[in-house]
């Protein structure tokens, strides 16, 4: 059975792993390319847009792809209605892996917003000490409130820094001892993230609950209406499911 999977996150990492080594299965991973060195996973990736609807119903019907995951990060929201609308013009069945937002918990102080230039203006006019976590792509709305002193956290170095900040890289999974250390040590005063969910990132938000830091949380964009499970292994389950089916 051939599959291909929609990558970009650790679910899609996971189920590359799990699916290796599984003859019945022919699954390929693709990434939208923006990471220069994505961690090495055991099947076969490709890399790079496919043109749009049209471009990903040619790859689909051209590859003879019997199964689409879209495991894509919660708001890469136009791959995802790429995925859904490409699936039913090719008649191919789709999963995604949605994995739950995150939820307030006692203690929290979080002000919800509806997108970055949201985000950029709860910072509100005192100057603050900002920890960024929002992902390079979505830096500039904050270029509009400069008085703040940014310290921005990303994957890769930020190539296009479009506001004066101070900039580290690094990649999760964090804990939460040394996100406390790093929030005290640069004397942050509100953290702005996505509600991106999952535990590689999360321990942040503990970290922010305990020091008493206000959070400014983006909310996802609405996830396109079409069958899902939560994680890698749900998703490895429908896969084994459908190839059963198939006799394979
Ligand atoms: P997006 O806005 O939904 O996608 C933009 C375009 O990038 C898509 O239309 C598609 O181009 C291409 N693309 C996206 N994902 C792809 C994939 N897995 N394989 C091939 N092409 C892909 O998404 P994005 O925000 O640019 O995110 C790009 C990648 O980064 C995704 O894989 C996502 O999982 C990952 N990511 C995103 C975020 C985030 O916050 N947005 C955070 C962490 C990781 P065509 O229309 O030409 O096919």
């Amino acid at each position: 059975m051939k599959v291909l999977i929609l990558g970009g996150t650790t679910e899609a990492s996971a189920l590359a792993r799990d699916l290796a080594g599984d003859a019945r299965i022919d699954a390929t991973l693709s990434y939208a390319g923006r990471t220069r060195a994505p961690a090495p996973v055991p099947i076969p990736t490709r890399s790079g847009g496919f043109g749009g609807v049209q471009g990903l119903v040619h790859h689909l019907r051209a590859r003879a792809i019997d199964a689409l995951v879209d495991a894509t990060h919660p708001f890469a929201a136009r791959m995802s209605r790429h995925a859904a609308e490409a699936a039913i013009i090719a008649g191919v069945p789709l999963l995604a892996i949605v994995r739950p937002p995150w939820q307030r918990q006692p203690g929290d102080c979080w002000t919800d917003v509806p997108d970055i230039a949201a985000a950029a203006a709860a910072l509100g006019p005192v100057p603050r000490r900002v920890f960024l976590t929002v992902g390079q792509q979505e830096l500039a709305p904050f270029a509009d409130a400069p008085w703040h002193d940014y310290l921005i956290r990303s994957v890769e170095p930020v190539t296009r820094l479009p506001l004066r900040a101070k900039c580290i890289t690094a990649r999760g999974p964090f804990a939460e001892d040394g996100e406390r250390r790093l929030l005290r040590a640069a004397r942050i005063e509100r953290l702005v993230t996505k509600n991106s969910g999952g535990s590689a990132t999360a321990a942040k938000l503990a970290a922010a609950r305990a020091l008493g830091i206000p959070v400014i949380m983006v909310s996802r964009p609405p996830a396109e209406a079409v069958l899902s499970v939560p994680d890698a292994a749900g998703a490895l389950a429908w896969l084994r499911h459908r190839a059963a089916d198939r006799g394979e």
